[in-house]
């Protein structure tokens, strides 16, 4: 087993859909929902796209007959936004439809700068039709501030994360205070105007301000959630569990996972250094 198959197995389900399921009944007998990810992304034709449409069919035909607390997220690209934003909109759109029936949600992620205004464009002609979709904006990003206002007030929820691309100064904050700060400013912001926004991050300094900011604020704990990565702070996912808190964990699964577990470990020195000993052992 080479080492990033080995590191893939903390952060990702398993290839398969039922991988995903277990997973997701683990979590949820610790009072933690789910959200169910199919890797995969920029894919290049349309008979790709449409294997990962009937995939994500597939799936939340499986969450509903296992009885699994799980969402879904997935990626445009991975339906077909490098090939044209219709086939992408129309293939999210058979999703989200589908989730609808089974009273479920879809969450697009958010990928490179060039797919954030697509995405966005994407989400809100969903919504005028289909209101179960949202989709993550990043802290990293200078546009985001904005963005958050125009889709709150859409009354779109919001997923918020700091950013796993790496992107020009043109775009973005380079210093990951920078970073931090944006994402405090605008975590309040969405816990004010509400939404179920997601607070999606390992950062427990951001954690417990999100939990001070709610209780100053009388803001239900109910009314917001916190979200992780499988295999990442699994104790304080369990701990706000346990408080009562909604804790909803990202559940991964599929073939395609090396640009997922390159992102990872992009994200902690400790893990680079990992990789680095046991090539040169
Ligand atoms: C539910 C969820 C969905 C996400 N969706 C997106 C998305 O759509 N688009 C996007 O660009 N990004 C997404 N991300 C990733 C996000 O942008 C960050 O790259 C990632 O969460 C690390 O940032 P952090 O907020 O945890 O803070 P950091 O300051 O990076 O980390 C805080 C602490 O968490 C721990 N930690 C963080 N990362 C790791 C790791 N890989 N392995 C082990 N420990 C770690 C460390 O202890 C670290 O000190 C998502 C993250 C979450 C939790």
């Amino acid at each position: 087993m080479s080492i990033l198959t080995y590191l893939a197995r903390r952060y990702v389900a398993g290839e398969d859909r039922a991988d995903a399921i277990k997973v997701a009944r683990a979590l949820n007998q610790y009072g933690i929902a789910a959200t169910l990810d199919n890797l995969g992304e920029n894919v290049k034709t349309s008979e790709e796209a449409e294997l990962s449409v009937k995939e994500y069919l597939s799936l939340l035909g499986d969450i509903a007959s296992a009885g699994v607390d799980a969402a879904v997220s997935l990626k445009l690209t991975h339906l077909g936004l490098d090939l044209s934003d219709e086939l992408a909109y129309e293939n999210a759109r058979r999703i989200i439809r589908s989730a609808h029936g089974y009273g479920n949600f879809v969450r697009f992620d958010m990928e490179g700068s060039a797919y954030t205004q697509r995405t966005i464009d994407i989400l809100l002609r969903l919504r005028q039709e289909l209101p179960n979709v949202g989709c993550a904006l990043q802290t990293s990003l200078l546009r985001t501030q904005a963005d958050a206002a125009r889709l709150t007030d859409n009354g779109a929820s919001i997923r918020l994360v700091k950013g796993a691309y790496k992107e020009p100064p043109s775009v973005a904050f380079k210093d990951k205070k920078d970073v931090d700060d944006n994402y405090s400013a605008i975590m309040k912001e969405i816990l004010m105007r509400g939404n179920m926004p997601a607070i999606a991050t390992h950062d427990e300094r951001l954690i417990n301000e999100a939990t001070r900011f709610a209780l100053e604020n009388k803001i239900d704990k109910g009314s917001f959630e916190f979200e992780m990565l499988l295999g990442i702070k699994r104790a304080l996912q369990k701990r706000l569990a346990d408080e009562g808190r909604r804790v909803r964990v990202y559940v991964p699964y599929g073939k395609n996972w090396l640009p997922y577990m390159m992102r990872r470990l992009r994200e902690r020195k400790e893990n680079i250094l990992f990789v680095v000993k046991n090539i040169f052992d």
